[in-house]
């Protein structure tokens, strides 16, 4: 990978913890790790080799013995990298290790000892001192979120609902990378309330580790820490620099002993590793530079840590060992991951004046609630005026502008106060009043009543104003002024001399590391050989140096070989295991499952990358739901259903029964009165309007009902059939009418 100005290595530094009881009575006595403090290597022995194999030897940034305190390593390897961040860089600080070789030690540790207090708890203490001992004009707002990766599952720790609640999803955002949406985030003001948020966090997960087995060695714990800083440029305007922390407690690295495993611990057990392998990966192919691609995606946790691994952030990679001989294993891999990680190339940047940052947003709604209140004073103070112009005593104070948010308060009381007693005496004068008749008295003291109430909510509202403000404006911290830093002066300087200590022996490990470099290869160029005897004896002990590193990069080539089959051993186990499951499933949708059935469930799925899920779509599509009713033809506007263009014309030509589409039936309701010719006997003797139905065959009463509607039939054909019909076609028109 091409080194360019900005970027800067992963920095990697392994811890040894001591050797505990548990070791000495599982395995035999002695550790099987050696440190080299000044030089920051670490040397291996394999207890199972023969002593003339030679130790493998690893160099870091730096290493930490069984001695170290954690305050070492704190003040060494991670306060650069607070600094860094609370100038505005993004910075990752994670813990890789096997099972009970101290990562949740480092990380977190002995919160009640000060001497044992781990990397989180200092960082606290670190940021919280800054931001208390920076100038005045900075402004800072701190937020804090708790995140665990469980079985390939995103969850908030500090969702009051985090058992139940869903998994979060990823989301990635070019302005803020990768980010979990909808993750709780919590203002911090002081050290107290970022340790509450942890602890509220630590326990959600205690309470996983009772109802899940082995849960916390299980689940990869991810603190973020948010650090905004606001500052006036020399333009004049304010420049805002976000930091972003990430303090990482992964699961356990050691390979599952997945023998006698099955089902459903076999698939958990292939997730919890899917994201250990996935960052083995990604490190290797970063490491690696040639690899074009870098597989982030194949787990949760690496899209995650996609900024920290080669990408906009600084990181420090702990690895953490166990010094027993039993654990030889787990310990070369941890360590060859380690030494891997230190080729990683990140390119950090500082965050200037990113859109969402959420320091921009509070000072607006800041601005407006002052601004707000600034406009309630104006008018009190308005109607103060207004008052005073009416005779009302007062005193005419004027305030400069560097006091009015203080008297704002202050002025708004004066003011309700004098109002109420006004209105007190208004009203106290009215009901003294002789002249005044009973009612009106009832309605003028009705009337201040209700100025009073209404003083009073404004009162009201401009507390509640006045409170938001304030609750708001506590949220910001502002340089040397929220937390009273209770060290003094010595202990500063005690403090910073700690710092350049540590400063110094880093860049002192760094010169030695070098020079142990260029030694091996500058040396023996410069060497002159007096006599052929003196070369041959040079050249051998080359020749044996050159041979032990050979037989030390076989043995590496041996060991990652053979970690390779064993992963890929692992994989086809759980690869068969699927595999079982598979068929099982396919032999219950083969079976039970109607076909037609399936292929409807088939057509629907649709697989979502970003979730990672198989989805379904809806039954209608979205668009097309607004639409689910069929739009009438063009060709038959106006008619109850599609009509033909010659029916059309046939109807517009004659009355023709065939082509009317609707209503053949005459729904018309018979508006003449029934006809009474049985009872009028006058009505017989209308031969003219009788006289053509009469002559029809069919001599029924419905007929000569409908004659009695049908008022004129215009032409009565040849076929008595058609007469009635005829008729009422004719009369359509004419009752419309
Ligand atoms: P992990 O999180 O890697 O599974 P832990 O941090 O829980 O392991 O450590 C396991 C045990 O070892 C704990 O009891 C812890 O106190 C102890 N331990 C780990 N590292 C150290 C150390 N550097 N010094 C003293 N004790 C340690
Ligand atoms: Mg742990």
């Amino acid at each position: 990978m091409s080194k360019n100005k900005s970027s800067e290595s992963v920095k990697v530094v392994v811890r040894c913890r001591p050797l505990n009881q548990k070791d000495e009575s599982n395995g035999p006595a002695g550790g099987i790790i050696q440190m080299d403090l000044q030089l920051g290597q670490v040397i291996l022995r394999n207890p199972r080799a023969p002593a003339s194999e030679p130790q493998k030897t690893f160099t870091f940034d730096a290493v930490y013995d069984a001695n170290s305190k954690q305050r070492d390593l704190y003040d060494e390897s991670v306060r650069p990298l607070i600094d860094s961040v609370l100038a505005g860089f993004n910075g990752t600080i994670f813990a890789y290790g096997q099972t009970g070789t101290g990562k949740t030690y480092t990380m977190q540790g002995a919160w009640l000892d000060p001497e044992r207090r781990g990397v989180i708890p200092n960082a606290f203490d670190h940021i919280f001192t800054h931001i208390s001992r920076s100038q005045s004009d900075k402004q800072y707002l701190v937020r804090a979120s708790y995140l665990e990766i469980y079985l390939e599952d995103i969850r908030d720790l500090l969702d009051p609902n985090h058992g139940s609640a869903k998994a979060l999803e990823l989301r990635e955002s070019p302005e803020s990378g990768v980010y979990v949406r909808d993750l709780t985030s919590c203002v911090c003001k002081s050290i107290k309330e970022i340790e509450e948020v942890m602890n509220v966090g630590n326990q959600a997960r205690a309470v996983g580790a009772t109802d899940m087995n082995e849960h916390s060695s299980r689940s990869h714990a991810l603190f973020l820490i948010t650090v905004e800083c606001s500052q006036p440029g020399p333009d004049g305007r304010k420049h805002i620099r976000v930091g972003r922390l990430n303090l990482v407690d992964l699961a356990g690295s050691e390979r599952q002993a997945k023998t006698g495993v099955q089902g459903e611990r076999l698939k958990e057990a292939a997730k919890i590793n899917l994201s250990l392998s996935a960052l083995g990966n990604v490190i290797s192919a970063l490491a690696d530079g040639r690899s074009s691609h870098v597989p982030y995606r194949d787990s949760k946790l690496t899209r995650l840590l996609q900024d920290s691994l080669g990408g906009n952030a600084k990181t420090v990679m702990v690895a953490t060992l166990g010094p027993a001989s039993q654990h030889y294993d787990e310990t070369l891999t941890t360590l060859r991951y380690a030494n891997r990680a230190k080729n990683i190339q990140n390119q950090p940047r500082v965050n200037e004046d990113p859109k969402d940052a959420l320091l921009r947003e509070f000072q607006m709604e800041i601005a407006r609630l002052r601004a707000q209140l600034h406009h309630r004073k104006w008018r009190s103070k308005q109607k103060k005026e207004q008052v005073d112009s009416e005779g009302w005593e007062r005193d005419g104070d004027e305030e400069t502008e560097g006091e009015e948010d203080e008297g704002a308060e202050k002025e708004a009381e004066d003011y309700v106060k004098l109002e109420e007693q006004r209105l007190e005496r208004e009203k106290q004068d009215i009901r003294e009043d002789q002249f005044l008749l009973a009612e009106e008295k009832q309605r003028l003291l009705g009337e201040k009543e209700r100025m009073m109430g209404d003083l009073r909510k404004e009162q009201e509202a401009t507390e509640q104003l006045t409170a938001k403000y304030k609750a708001m404006e506590s949220k910001l911290l502002v340089g040397g002024k929220n937390i009273i830093d209770h060290t003094n002066e010595q202990q500063k300087m005690l403090e910073m001399k700690r710092q350049e200590i540590a400063e110094q022996t880093r860049r002192e490990r760094e010169i030695q590391q070098q020079m142990l470099v260029r030694d091996e290869e500058t040396v023996e160029l410069r060497e002159t050989f007096s006599s052929l005897q003196q070369e041959v004896e040079a050249k051998t002990k080359k020749l044996k140096k050159l041979y032990a590193k050979l037989q030390c990069i076989k043995a590496e080539i041996q060991d990652v070989n053979d970690e390779h089959v064993r992963s890929r051993q692992e994989l086809e186990q759980t690869q068969n295991e699927l595999t079982r499951e598979l068929k099982f499933k396919y032999l219950i949708i083969e079976n039970f499952i109607p076909p037609e059935e399936k292929n409807k469930i088939m057509n629907r799925l649709t697989f979502d990358p970003e979730e990672d899920q198989w989805k379904f779509q809806p039954l209608v599509p979205a668009e097309s739901k607004s639409s689910q009713m069929k739009k009438r033809p063009a060709s038959a506007v106006g008619y109850k259903r599609p009509i033909s263009q010659y029916a059309r014309v046939a109807i517009a030509m004659g009355p023709h029964s065939r082509y009317r589409a609707e209503n053949i039936m005459f729904l018309e309701l018979d508006m003449t009165p029934p006809n009474t010719a049985s009872l009028d006997r006058s009505a017989e003797s209308e031969p003219n309007q009788s006289h053509s139905v009469d002559n029809s065959p069919t001599k029924d009463r419905s007929v000569r009902k409908s004659r009695s509607w049908c008022q004129t039939p215009k032409s009565i054909t040849s076929s008595s059939s058609n007469v009635s019909l005829a008729a009422c076609h004719t009369a359509t028109p004419m009752t419309a009418q």
